[in-house]
């Protein structure tokens, strides 16, 4: 087969991780008979620099007719780069916000997966980091607080703010039967996380969860209060599959969930649209303390594009084959320097590409 990549390399160390995904990409093409072809997209600081803002609709139009877009990370340093000499909405993010705008990613995945060989980095207590965890947090992007209604205004001489948050059932209905198609093609169990006990959004976020759990009867679901989840992830971590929540708190559960695995530069996340047509990327920035210096560990880049294969492209071996790749890596002792321990072996960008490709 054929598939059409947008390919997004942007800014820092976007062009250098995004060029081992590709390496990745097409050394699983050459073993599995996959053609991957690639276009390339400026976004961020680039696009500044070349045309003024930092996407242009043209480049928004290759992303939409694209079966799949793999972004690195936009943006610089504030002070250093001219580009944060612009207003807000020609800054290098706003081309973020911009394509997930444009390609209507609803849905954001967030991989929480804890190697063993990087427990260390694991802030956890030692018993709990023993027990390893391997979740999907799954959020809605585009509803909800982040999205209704907002002013400030002075009520009775008193400076009064309102945000609204509203949901409606479709809105709802096609996060959730993202959330459980994912739970499928893992472990079969879903958590769907709401405040129920107090917000009518979250009550009808309940009603809807239950409704489409009849169309599944393989998946285990079950309702979680927001603060006991959020106490749940510290805990107990090992007893989440997929995770399936609104904006704010996927926003707030996401990053925590993240962040207990320890290593930034692991991190994988996909944006998902109605139909098959998702946008890849790592949690992290361009980090551009490092940028040009073959020094950033390409990991999280990677395990995105395996994501790709897996959600836009139905290629479920071939992701199979990247994450195993990665974790023989990492079991081999390779190591680029953010992960780096004593007794590994210290490789470069290009270097993690190659070893990756090696074991695939
Ligand atoms: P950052 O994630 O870029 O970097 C934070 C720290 O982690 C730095 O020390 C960096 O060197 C390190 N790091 C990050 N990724 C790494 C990797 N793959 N390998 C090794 N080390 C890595 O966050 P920041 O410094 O707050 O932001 C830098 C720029 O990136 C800013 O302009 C910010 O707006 C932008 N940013 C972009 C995105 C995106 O494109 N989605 C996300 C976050 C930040």
């Amino acid at each position: 087969m054929k598939y059409q990549i947008a390919c997004i390399p942007g800014d820092g160390i976007g062009p250098e991780i995004v060029a081992e995904a590709k390496k990745v990409l097409d050394k699983i093409g050459s073993k599995f008979g996959h053609e991957f072809l690639y276009t390339e997209v400026l976004m961020g600081g680039v696009s500044i620099d070349a045309y003024g803002v930092p996407l242009t609709d043209e480049a928004l139009e290759t992303a939409r007719k694209s079966d799949a877009v793999l972004l690195g990370a936009v943006g610089g340093r504030v002070g250093v780069d001219s580009w944060y000499d612009l207003p807000p909405h020609l800054r290098p993010e706003a081309g973020l916000l911009a394509i997930r705008k444009g390609l209507g990613l609803f849905a954001n995945l967030r991989p929480s997966y804890l190697y063993p060989e990087l427990k260390k980095a694991c802030p956890l207590k030692e018993s709990i980091a023993d027990a390893g965890f391997d979740m999907m947090i799954v959020r809605e992007l585009t509803g909800g607080l982040y999205f209704g209604n907002r002013e400030t205004k002075e009520v009775d001489g008193v400076m009064t703010a309102v945000d609204t948050l509203t949901y409606n059932e479709n809105e709802i209905r096609r996060i959730v039967v993202k959330a459980f198609d994912i739970a499928m093609k893992r472990r079969k169990k879903v958590t769907s996380v709401d405040k129920a006990n107090v917000l009518d959004s979250s009550r009808l976020w309940r009603k809807i969860v239950a409704e489409v759990a009849k169309d599944y009867p393989e998946v285990t679901v079950e309702d979680m209060l927001v603060d006991n989840c959020a106490m749940q992830l510290v805990k107990d971590p090992a007893q989440f599959d997929v995770v399936v929540t609104e904006n704010m708190f996927g926003d707030i559960l996401s990053d925590e969930a993240s962040m207990v695995t320890g290593s930034i530069g692991m991190l994988s996340s996909a944006s998902l649209s109605e139909g098959k047509l998702g946008l890849y990327e790592p949690s992290h920035g361009a980090a551009p303390d490092i940028a040009g210096q073959n020094l950033a560990n390409p990991i999280a880049t990677i395990l995105s594009a395996a994501m790709m294969l897996r959600y836009s492209f139905d290629l479920d071996q071939e992701a199979d084959a990247v994450e195993a790749a990665v974790k023989q890596v990492l079991k081999d002792g390779i190591r680029t320097v953010d992960i780096m321990t004593e007794g590994c072996t210290q490789v470069s960008c290009s270097g993690m590409g190659d070893a990756i490709c090696d074991r695939i």
